[in-house]
């Protein structure tokens, strides 16, 4: 079972108190009616299926009700990282350095 910080209640708690809400920081195209249906299609559909490090978007259900960002390694489930939405992934600050 994982165990997952939630940087709004600032507390670990245990994964059934989440929901996996996907991949995080998917960035919808800026005018759609411009973009091809391929490039539509891909930003509905397509996500990667990384085996490492992966951002993911959690929602606290059993607790502030609110999504966050988590850092996590697919291959061994820990999690590295959890970040509010809107901030920089740990990862890229690393990069920056
Ligand atoms: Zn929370």
């Amino acid at each position: 079972m994982l165990r997952i910080y939630c940087p709004i209640c600032e507390e670990a708690r245990d994964e059934p108190e989440y929901h996996y809400a996907g991949q995080a920081h998917i960035v919808r195209p800026s005018d759609p009616d411009q973009c091809s249906d391929q490039e539509w299609g891909e930003y509905l559909y397509f996500r990667s299926n990384l085996r490492g490090l992966h951002r993911e978007m959690w929602y606290h259900a059993a607790g502030c009700r609110k999504f966050f960002n988590v850092l996590r390694d697919t291959q061994s489930h820990e999690v590295k990282a959890s970040y509010r939405l809107g901030a920089t992934p740990p990862d890229q600050e690393e990069v920056r350095l």
